[in-house]
């Protein structure tokens, strides 16, 4: 006996149930045809997708835990919470929470600012989140990019404007020509009208620092600087 076409078309199209291979569940396949693909159920098919966008999740962040390596000088790279000078103010910087207003972490040397700030950066990193860093050869670096041209200076100053989070470690310490200064103050200026938070480490408390800049940008910048950051003084 022949089967018409017709008939096969039927016998295809029709649903076909199924043992699901995972959980042995019975669930109906919507046509028959497909039936010889498909193995597990609509719950396991679910649990399957969700166990993939999990793994590709943790890739991504061990991905993110290496590159921090390209990013972290190596001397910040292994800080021992315990071995710090100030341990208690590591707790009082990670406890920030991304937002418009950053930190000032000010005191000596050798208090540990600068080694927090990179733990807090590292964390905002893995967090996805856009940093960069500015450090102590900040100018020279803003130098030698105003050698290259002024579109590279341009750029430069703009990925520091733009960036969710920017670490200024040390910045103000060198001398600040007036060039530099003039970058540093469009730059916080900027983020503070875009609501871009920075983090400062510096040995001057607000009115040291003053001092030492230019005094007609000096206290349009220390404004500025207290507005958009909450101090964290490191002192016993
Ligand atoms: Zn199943």
């Amino acid at each position: 006996m022949t089967t018409s076409p017709a008939e096969i078309l039927a016998t295809a199209t029709a649903p076909a149930v199924k043992v699901c291979r995972e959980c042995g569940a019975t669930f109906t396949c919507e046509f028959a045809y497909a039936a010889q693909f498909v193995h597990v159920c609509g719950t396991c098919s679910d649990r399957h997708a969700a166990d993939d966008q999990r793994r590709a999740i943790e890739n991504s962040e061990q991905r993110r835990r290496s590159a921090w390596a390209s990013v972290c000088p190596f001397t910040y790279a292994e800080t021992d919470a315990k071995r710090l000078p100030l341990p208690h103010k590591l707790s009082e910087v990670m406890a920030w929470q991304y937002g418009p207003r950053g930190l000032l972490l000010h005191g000596p040397t050798g208090s540990g600012k600068s080694r927090c700030a990179w733990l807090l950066m590292r964390r905002e990193y893995l967090a996805f989140r856009w940093v960069r860093v500015l450090g102590c050869d900040a100018g020279i670096e803003y130098a030698a990019k105003f050698g290259e041209s002024t579109v590279a200076a341009a750029r430069w100053i703009e990925k520091a404007c733009d960036a969710n989070l920017l670490l200024l470690d040390d910045t103000f310490k060198a001398r600040l020509t007036d060039s530099f200064e003039s970058a540093l103050f469009t730059i916080i200026a900027k983020r503070g009208e875009a609501g871009l938070p920075i983090i400062v480490t510096s040995n001057d408390d607000p009115d040291s620092l003053a001092a030492r800049m230019t005094q007609d940008r000096s206290a349009p910048l220390i404004r500025r600087l207290r507005e958009m950051t909450r101090p964290i003084a490191f002192t016993k």
